[in-house]
């Protein structure tokens, strides 16, 4: 069995919100963009107004939290709505990141180089 792992490639993923009525992608939806995309203004299903929450970074090949974290990598997993859990966190970060309040905010400048 050959270990997942070549090629893989790092591609962002953007959360963004319907400023009006949601459609059949719900209030909330991500889209996977390659860096050079712009952001979007108007959803790509029913054309809706749409801003640009935050940005998270996927990698495509499979990888343990543990993985991600020794590569330096910040992983959120939504939980409830605009809280999100840092399954990466290190000691001094806060575990879940609660959109509403900044300071639970991941570290991840200090994380994501280059
Ligand atoms: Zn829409």
């Amino acid at each position: 069995m050959r270990e997942a792992g070549e090629g893989q490639t790092v591609m962002p993923v953007y959360e963004y919100e319907h400023e009006q009525e949601p459609c059949g992608l719900g209030k909330c939806f991500e889209v996977t963009q390659s860096i050079s995309s712009v952001r979007l203004a108007s959803c790509p299903q029913c054309g809706g107004p749409v801003r640009r929450l935050i940005s998270l970074v996927a990698i495509s090949a499979p990888k343990t939290s543990s993985d991600l974290k020794n590569m330096g990598f910040t992983k959120l997993v939504r939980r409830d709505k605009g809280v999100y859990e840092n399954v990466t966190a290190t000691g001094k970060e806060s575990r879940y990141w609660d959109a509403s309040k900044p300071e639970t905010m991941p570290d991840l400048k200090s994380k994501i180089r280059d």
